[in-house]
């Protein structure tokens, strides 16, 4: 059989641990055999970004800015104890944070739904994806421990040295003080990724915030989506059929519950912090998660929503056995080489993503998927495998197809 050909290269950003070894075998068993795959390789495992001052952490970055499509592999993101494990120059910082930071990106998450896996949630028939802005708010707050009376103030100087002031709070005995910010920049950002990424998939986009209560705030997020929504994407919205509506974040948590899925939902950086994992736990497992960052001008890295399950890894090391799922790396694989085959106009590698990705579905449906599944699936006659087993019997379901 002739493999399927390539024009441009994808971006591969191998990793670490327990991912790191599935990561080849994916390519041995599933990729290889049948793309003649073109890729720019950077190895982001720990012990490179160190010898390299994490200069291979941008360098990727840049390679995704350039060629539009990567696929990333779990990375150890260091703390304490990694510093000593592997002796570190320095606490390196998150590589998904590096990469976020360069490409100024929306993460897109979504479940991969199984028969036998049944979300717990009874209405749910389709996945529903959550989009996270990734910048500001809490996460780059300042906060001050109030140790007793006195009056707090927010206080903004601009250039010309205009003062705007606000009284906070007049404390009469201690307690606590937060300052958040946004930028309309990012905002903007998060809000065309949003658009463009509900017409990539062709699902309804809910986008939902506080703003009755915030009303500057939250109300500037709303804003934006609007204006952006009817300027730029209103036409090509009723054109491809889905709709985007705005409501109270409380109305979206319960009109989700009541949903049947099947569209996209838009949170603030803390909320699609909280969701995210409310939504992936629902619909079953965190191995079983896809996970994209979608820039505003369109780059794509596509990654599994899980760590490098470290704890498989060193049994691995002992030689033990493991059953690690490695079905959100082998989407991650999938996504990007559907994506370039998309961009690239090259049909059979559209196709050749399905049917891996309906082989892998096949496989598990068939009763043959690793233990974190086989612990909670409704099938009987399940077969718990090994991780190598369960991909090579993907490439035996994805034969017979
Ligand atoms: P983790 O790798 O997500 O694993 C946590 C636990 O979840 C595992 O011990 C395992 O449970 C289960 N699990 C996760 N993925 C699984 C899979 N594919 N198959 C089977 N079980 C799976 O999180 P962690 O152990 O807290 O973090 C390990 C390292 O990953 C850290 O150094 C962290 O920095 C890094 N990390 C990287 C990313 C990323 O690159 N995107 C994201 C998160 C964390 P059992 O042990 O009970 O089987
Ligand atoms: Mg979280």
């Amino acid at each position: 059989m002739e493999k399927i050909r390539m024009t441009t290269p994808i971006v591969e950003m191998d990793g670490d641990e327990m991912t790191h070894v599935l990561w080849k075998i994916i390519k041995d068993e599933l990729i290889c055999p049948y793309v003649d795959l073109k890729s720019e390789y950077y190895d982001l495992g720990l012990r490179n970004r160190n010898a390299t001052n994490d200069q291979v952490t941008i360098d990727s970055a840049n390679a995704n800015k350039k060629y539009g499509v990567a696929v990333k592999c779990a990375t150890i993101t260091p703390n304490a104890a990694r510093m000593k494990e592997y002796d570190l120059k320095e606490m390196w910082k998150s590589p998904n944070g590096t990469i976020r930071a360069i490409l100024d990106g929306t993460v897109f998450r979504a479940p991969i739904t199984v028969k036998g896996i049944e979300p717990y949630v009874r209405t749910w028939k389709k996945p529903i994806t959550i989009a996270r802005h990734a910048y500001g708010d809490v996460y780059k707050n300042v906060e001050i421990d109030v140790p007793g009376p006195g009056k707090a103030e927010l206080l903004f100087t601009g250039e010309d040295g205009t003062e705007i002031r606000e009284t906070v709070f007049d404390y009469k005995g201690p307690g606590v003080l937060q300052g958040i910010h946004n930028l309309d920049k990012s905002i903007a950002s998060f809000a065309r990724s949003c658009f463009n990424y509900a017409l990539d998939t062709k699902q309804d986009l809910w986008f939902a915030t506080k703003d009755t209560i915030s009303k500057k705030y939250d109300h500037t997020f709303k804003d934006i989506f609007q204006e952006i929504y009817e300027a730029e994407y209103k036409e090509k919205f009723e054109k491809a059929g889905i709709v985007y509506f705005y409501t109270l974040i409380d109305d979206a948590v319960a009109r989700v519950m009541k949903s049947e899925g099947g569209f996209i939902w838009a949170c603030k950086n803390y909320d699609g912090d909280v969701m995210s994992d409310m939504i992936s736990s629902a619909f079953g497992s965190l191995a079983m998660m896809t996970s994209v960052l979608v820039s505003p001008d369109g780059k794509y890295e596509y990654e599994a929503a899980h760590g490098t399950v470290q704890r498989h890894y060193y049994k691995y090391l002992k030689g033990e056995e493991t059953s690690t799922n490695s079905v959100a790396t082998i989407f991650a694989w999938t996504g990007a080489l559907r994506k370039r085959g998309e961009l690239d106009g090259i049909s059979e590698l559209e196709q050749y993503a399905d049917r891996m990705e309906k082989a892998v579905i096949q496989t598990i449906e068939s009763g043959k998927m690793t233990k974190d599944l086989a612990l909670i699936t409704s099938l009987e006659n399940v077969t718990a495998l090994n991780s190598e087993d369960f991909i090579r019997a993907i490439r035996q379901t994805y034969d017979a197809l």
